[in-house]
Formats: C-alpha cells, sequence, structure tokens
C-alpha cells in the first residue's frame, strides 16, 4: 500500500495494453489504487497507420507518454522492466532501480524481428522509408515483383494484406502495369482468423488488384533472388516485404515460452506467480493485435481492481477480434468472435461494425485517444455511419485456448524410413516439480548427468528447464534455494512425437533457435532431443530442413 492507504499498481509498459489497462483502473477503482507506468520509450506510438503513410494515405501519431499519465492521473517512471522478485514484491529496471509493488501488470509488449533473411521487414514507423524507396523502384521499373510476406509464428497478418493492396492501387493510379505482385501466407485463406466470408471477400480484393495468393507457404529466406520454403520450394522475386516475426524479451523471474511469451489464465494472471498479472502482445496467445491487447488489458485491470477493494466482479477474457482493413479504395470492416460462440456468425462488410471503428479499439483507450487528439475521433474516423454498434459487445464464451497455430507443421512429420526421434533421444527424461528450486533441479539434473528436465504439472508437460536457465538465473542473482523452476523454465515448450524424422525434429529445433526438444507420446513426457544430437546423426541440408 502507498502512504494513502491505496494498493500501489505498477504497470510495465507504454503502450496500447497498458494506457487501456490505467484508465480501466482509473475508471474501476480511482480510490483504491495508485498507478505507475514503467516504460523505455517516452512516447506511445499508435501504429496501425503507418502501413498507410508510404502512400501518403495516413500519418503515424505518437503522444508524450508523460502528458497522457498525468491526464490519466498516473505517474510515469522511464525504464524498462527486466526482473521480477514475486516473492518480495520488487519490479527490478534497466536503470538498476528497485520499484516496489502490490500488484504488476506486465504490458511490455513484443519486439518486431526479422523472420525472412534478406527481404525487407516491415516493423511500422521505422520502416516507411525504406518502403517508400521500394515503391519508388518499382515505378522506376528497377523491380518488376514484389512478394508480400507473412512469416509463420507470432504475427499480425492483416498489415501484409494492406501493403500488398494499397501498392497494387498505387501501381494501378500511376498507370503502371506488368509488376507482379503476391501475397505468401502460411494461413490456409487469406485472413483466416476473420472466418470463411472475410476470408471470400479478402480473395475477390486481392484478385481485383491482381496480386497472387500463394497460401499454406512457410517462407523462410531469400536467397538468389528467390523466396525458399520450409520444406521446400522456392519463387521468383525481386523483392520481399516481410512482416516480422514477433517476440517477447527475456524477463527475469516470469516463465516465458520460446518465443518470450507469457502464458497467461482467463483473468490474464501469468502462471504461478502471484500478484502479476500481463497483457497485449507479451502473453502466449496466439492473436497479436491491438484490440485484443485492449481486451486483455480490461480484464487483467478487473482483476486488479476487485483484489484492490474495488466493487468490481472480474470477468474472464474473452476475445472478440476486430479488423479494418484498407485498401485504397473503401476499408473493409471485419469482425469474428474467436470464441466461437454460437449465432455469431464472422461478418465483412463496408460498413463499420463497431463504434467507433478505429484501427485498435479499445473501451477507454479509444474515446481517450480521440479526446487527446482533440477531435471528436481519431484522424482516421469518418462520421458515424448508420448501422454501427457500440465497442461494448457482451461475449457470453469462453476465452478460446487453442487456436490454429501459425508454426509450420513439422512436428507431424512421422518417418516412415531412416532414422526417428526415438532412436537417438534420451529416454525417460528427468522430471522437475515446478515447486523444485533451481538447487533441487541442479541436483536431479547433475545426479542423470543430464542438460534438460521437462516441468509437468499433474502429469501435463509445463515447461523445460535447461543448464543454461540455471546460469541465466545465477547471473541474475538469485538464490538457488529460492528460485523455483516455474519461474526460470521455457513454458510451454516446443514438442515432438518419437516417431518424427530427425531431420524434421532438427530443422524445427533450428527455426524455433533451440537446443532441446520435448519428446511427447499420448501427452507422456518419453524424452528430450539435443540439437547436437540431431545433426550429427543425420545431415542436413543448408538453407533447407530436409
Ligand atoms: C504496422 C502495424 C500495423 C498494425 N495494425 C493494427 C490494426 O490495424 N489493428 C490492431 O488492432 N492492431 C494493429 N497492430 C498491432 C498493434 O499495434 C499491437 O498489437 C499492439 O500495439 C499491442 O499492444 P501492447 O500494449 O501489447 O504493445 P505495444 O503497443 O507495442 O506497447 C509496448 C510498450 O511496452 C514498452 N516496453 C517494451 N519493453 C518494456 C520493458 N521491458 N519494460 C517496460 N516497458 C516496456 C514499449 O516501450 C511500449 O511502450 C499493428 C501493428 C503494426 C506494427
Amino acid at each position: 500500500m502507498d502512504r494513502s492507504g491505496k494498493t500501489r499498481v505498477l504497470i510495465a509498459g507504454g503502450g496500447v495494453a497498458a494506457l487501456e489497462a490505467a484508465l480501466a483502473l482509473r475508471a474501476l477503482a480511482a480510490d483504491e489504487v495508485s498507478i505507475e507506468l514503467l516504460a523505455p520509450d517516452l512516447q506511445f506510438w499508435y501504429r496501425p497507420l503507418a502501413v498507410a503513410a508510404p502512400f501518403r494515405a495516413g500519418e503515424v501519431r505518437h503522444f508524450g507518454l508523460d502528458g497522457l499519465t498525468r491526464t490519466i492521473g498516473a505517474s510515469f517512471t522511464p525504464g524498462a522492466l527486466v526482473g521480477v522478485d514475486d516473492w518480495r514484491r520488487i519490479a527490478h529496471t534497466s536503470l538498476n532501480t528497485e520499484i516496489e509493488y502490490d500488484e504488476l501488470l506486465i504490458a511490455c509488449g513484443a519486439v518486431p524481428t526479422p523472420a525472412i533473411a534478406g527481404g525487407l521487414t516491415f516493423r511500422g514507423p521505422a520502416d516507411i522509408e525504406k518502403l517508400e524507396r521500394l515503391l519508388a523502384e518499382l515505378e522506376h521499373g528497377e523491380a518488376r515483383s514484389v512478394a508480400f510476406v507473412i512469416p509463420w509464428g507470432a504475427v499480425w497478418s492483416l498489415p501484409a494484406y494492406e501493403l500488398a493492396l494499397l501498392t497494387a492501387n498505387r501501381l494501378a493510379e500511376r498507370g503502371i502495369s506488368g509488376v507482379e505482385l503476391s501475397l505468401v501466407t502460411p494461413e490456409l485463406e487469406p485472413l483466416q482468423l476473420f472466418g470463411p466470408e472475410a476470408s471470400r471477400a479478402v480473395l475477390a480484393l486481392l484478385d481485383a488488384h491482381g496480386i497472387e495468393l500463394r497460401a499454406g507457404m512457410f517462407a523462410s529466406e531469400v536467397a538468389e533472388g528467390a523466396l525458399r520454403f520450409v520444406p521446400d520450394g522456392r519463387m521468383e522475386a525481386d523483392r520481399v516485404v516481410a512482416l516480422p516475426r514477433l517476440r517477447g524479451a527475456p524477463i527475469d523471474g516470469i516463465p516465458q515460452t520460446v518465443d518470450g511469451f507469457i502464458p497467461v489464465d482467463a483473468h490474464c494472471r501469468v502462471h504461478g506467480v502471484a500478484h502479476v498479472f500481463a497483457a497485449g502482445d507479451v502473453t502466449s496467445f496466439t492473436v497479436k493485435q491491438g484490440g485484443i491487447a485492449t481486451q486483455q488489458a480490461d480484464t487483467a485491470a478487473e482483476a486488479i481492481a476487485a483484489e484492490a477493494g474495488a466493487a468490481v466482479t472480474p470477468g474472464r477474457f474473452q476475445p472478440v477480434l476486430r479488423g479494418v482493413l484498407l485498401t485504397g479504395g473503401e476499408p473493409r470492416y471485419l469482425r469474428r468472435e474467436l470464441s466461437g460462440a454460437p449465432g455469431q456468425e464472422p461478418l465483412a462488410s463496408l460498413d463499420p461494425l463497431w463504434w467507433p471503428p478505429v484501427k485498435i479499439v479499445g473501451r477507454y483507450l479509444a474515446p481517450f485517444l480521440a479526446s487527446v487528439a482533440e477531435s471528436t475521433t481519431p484522424d482516421e474516423l469518418p462520421a458515424a455511419p448508420p448501422g454501427a454498434v457500440p465497442v461494448e459487445i457482451e461475449l457470453d464464451a469462453d476465452a478460446v485456448r487453442d487456436l490454429p497455430s501459425a508454426g509450420p507443421r513439422l512436428g507431424e512429420v512421422e518417418s516412415e524410413e531412416g532414422a526417428t526421434v526415438a532412436a537417438i533421444m534420451a529416454p525417460d527424461p528427468v522430471l522437475v516439480e515446478p515447486e523444485d528450486t533451481l538447487g533441487e533441479t541442479a541436483e536431479k539434473l547433475l545426479a542423470r548427468e543430464a542438460t534438460a528436465g521437462v516441468v509437468c504439472e499433474y502429469g501435463n508437460v509445463i515447461g523445460i528447464v535447461t543448464t543454461a536457465d540455471l546460469v541465466r538465473a545465477s547471473a541474475a542473482r538469485t538464490h538457488p534455494s529460492e528460485a523455483r523452476a516455474r519461474q526460470w523454465m521455457t513454458a510451454e515448450p516446443v514438442t515432438a512425437s518419437p516417431r518424427m524424422h530427425v531431420a524434421a525434429a532438427a530443422t524445427l529445433m533450428r527455426e524455433y533457435g533451440i537446443h532441446h526438444l520435448v519428446v511427447v507420446d499420448g501427452g507422456r513426457p518419453v524424452g528430450v532431443l539435443r540439437f547436437d544430437c540431431a545433426v550429427s546423426s543425420v545431415p542436413i541440408p543448408v538453407g533447407l530442413g530436409f
């Protein structure tokens, strides 16, 4: 509690989820909480219109976080969260300071990392100029084909469609013909998440703009003037524009997946860590989108407000996916409830299906941004159209947990002949309890001369802890008899079947950048495969998997 007896809520982040959570807490528990935002960037960036900026169809807006937080009634501290001591409720920052908290919300977003080596990665505002140069090359005939690529993994795919459509539109406007545009995606249908009707609408749009669709393709790199695919195949392209793959930055003392994402429960509590919540792109929820980030922020804010004593009944996270597709013509408004509630058919329409029809929908954030931007609605908005429905949509279904993963399904590639994972894995893996201390974990590994242990809860694999994790924890000066396996493990680990082709397993490990693969059969851990064992047992062709 602070001096006035209020619950101290620390929000690590200064983006979409952080601001939405701060606004929600202010609305739900103004008398019960004090709010502090911690973020390394002094600005809040409204990124969606970065896609339109190279085409002079929109402008990226940003706002000073100091002013925004003051308007909300919160305080702002510059710095990044680098570690959490949940036992003492202390957050460690990049500036070597410590901040005490009663409740912590991690809303650090994700780090966009290049996914397609050799291609132009479009991350947002930082890459507008590069895209402008590419457009100039197309206009001057210096490049005749462009592939817009959605990589597999955590990614918000909509901007790739927008970039392709806006490019086609620009070339048509300037009377430039003969440029081949294609869109490459691991999705089986365009914008698959939005459902068949939206897919059909987008397919028709791509068709009308002469953009070739290559669906169900896992692009890996650009080499020798061609885009290569996993497990095999290539296509010619003068230029490749790829979306980044998102990853979470490491935070000591917090369970994270191999990609750095944080697993949370239906109230956005971090699994196994008391008084710590997470929301937005940093969570392991499959869909990375601003609207989803605000919904998670609202969910976490309700749970925190209730813990602080406010009269709030915390709801569960029930995702609704919304989007606005910029086409250069009329925007398409799309909506689909991921929870698959009956009677909630996916919709695609020329009219906005929610209000306000902003690119990032947030119950509190959208009207707040409109007010600080000193307009009734943000710049991009048309007047309220007839038939628009309120942004607050009542959902009645539970959160969706298992959205289709966009990763290459190499885990399902089983071996009919040749080496299988079972033949070379270390069987009977070391089993670690989530509450085992790191000291106990080290003893277990040492006794079996193993480099990794499988963390199981009620028989289910929830993580993997390796000697590298023990070294990392030691470097962070944790005490081996205090720190627990659940805080330092890699959560939701990548798994393989014992019947899998060894070459496929090696490719899987290389694609994910990991050194150990948990081998699971019938839901039970049966072994651990090390990368060095896999590559030494089969020759892996350079560049491609198998
Ligand atoms: C080009 C582009 C177009 C997009 N279009 C749309 C769209 O049309 N609709 C839509 O809904 N979404 C869209 N998105 C996605 C949307 O921007 C993100 O999903 C959303 O911003 C995620 O919110 P967040 O709060 O989790 O992360 P962010 O908004 O990225 O905020 C993260 C914040 O955390 C801070 N931070 C980072 N590390 C730390 C740390 N260690 N400690 C403390 N703070 C930290 C950062 O400085 C930042 O302030 C788009 C994204 C891009 C790049």
